[in-house]
């Protein structure tokens, strides 16, 4: 998953863990896009129909899904633009601009025909990466798991993304989650007191290279083929379900906080969000106002601190 993942499971013992540890290494057998031999980078590589797993398979359907409510700002299918950026080379370099607009017409996720348990791409040059997307549904994987061995309380971090189960001290409050502060990440902003849910988190600080002090990170617009470059610094997103909270943190990111808040308020799925705007100000929406909990220390620029009016 190319992160660092934690986990604290109350009385899990050791072959638990370890089998644990075996399912996300299956995940990320199936959902990798670099993973050479993973049912992706399969689908990747040939033109005729790959035949999937059900869970790639469902991951795909729930993609599709969050794609078109998204209006494409949550795109799977960003895998040739990925390998073009290259962000995570030794050497990354911004790509031509003529480059990034033929690489983008290899983007449409409307090219992937999903039918019968097969995955079909219409277009020879179409890529899919679930980046996105896979780590929620993997740590999802892993909270079931632990439910089914009758583990009741549990935290998972996949790289700063947590999952978390049942209660930190067995008194019935949950766990205390902090949410980094993106431009001092030292720093938490605050936390949200919450159990039985995701929290995804999609900033720009994760993954990037500067040039000419300009700042290419790893989230990208798929209306522009650069990396999405909107008024949110960071977001958080919160919800019962792992997958969708991922796919809609990197959503929410590339949407900026106008269309993010119009998204949420039009209520087709049930999350919450804490986004932390490049202006220095936080916004957190209505279902979890009750449980964020600010940090007033957290500092932005020049000697300013993050500014949150409730
Ligand atoms: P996240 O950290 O969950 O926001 O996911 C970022 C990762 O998702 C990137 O490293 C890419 O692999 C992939 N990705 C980049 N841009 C998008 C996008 N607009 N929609 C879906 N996945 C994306
Ligand atoms: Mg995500």
């Amino acid at each position: 998953m190319d992160t660092f993942i934690s986990v604290d499971a109350k009385n899990a013992d050791a072959q638990v863990m370890n089998e644990l540890e075996m399912l996300v290494y299956s995940d990320e057998q199936r959902f990798s896009r670099t993973f050479s031999g993973s049912e992706i980078c399969e689908f990747n590589k040939t033109n005729d129909a790959s035949v999937l797993s059900d869970e790639a398979m469902l991951l795909l359907e729930k993609a599709f899904e969050i794609y078109n409510n998204t209006d494409g700002a949550f795109s799977p299918s960003l895998g040739a633009l990925s390998d073009l950026w290259d962000i995570k080379s030794e050497s990354p370099k911004v790509p031509p601009h003529e480059e990034i607009e033929r690489v983008l017409n290899n983007c449409n996720f409307s090219d992937v025909v999903l039918a019968d348990g097969k995955a079909l791409k219409l277009n020879p040059e179409l890529k899919l990466d679930l980046g996105g997307i896979a780590k929620g549904a993997s740590a999802g994987n892993c909270i079931e798991y632990l439910k089914k061995k009758g583990i009741s309380d549990a935290v998972i971090s996949f790289g700063g993304s947590i999952a978390c189960l049942g209660d930190a001290d067995k008194k019935g409050k949950g766990w205390i989650i902090g949410i980094k502060n993106p431009f001092e990440v030292s720093q938490i902003v605050g936390s949200v007191k919450v159990t039985n849910c995701y929290i995804a988190v999609s900033g720009a600080y994760e993954r990037f290279f500067e040039k000419d002090g300009i700042r290419y990170h790893h989230i990208l617009d798929p209306e522009t083929g650069y990396p999405a470059n909107t008024d949110v610094e960071s977001v958080a997103v919160i919800a019962e379900d792992a997958s969708l909270a991922d796919a809609l943190s990197t959503a929410l990111f590339v949407m900026g906080e106008e269309r993010a808040l119009e998204f949420y308020n039009r209520g087709l799925y049930e999350f919450d969000a804490v986004l932390i705007l490049t202006d220095g100000n936080i916004v957190v929406t209505e279902g979890i106002k009750d449980v964020f909990s600010f940090n007033g220390d957290a500092d932005y620029k020049n000697g300013k601190k993050l500014v949150y009016n409730k």
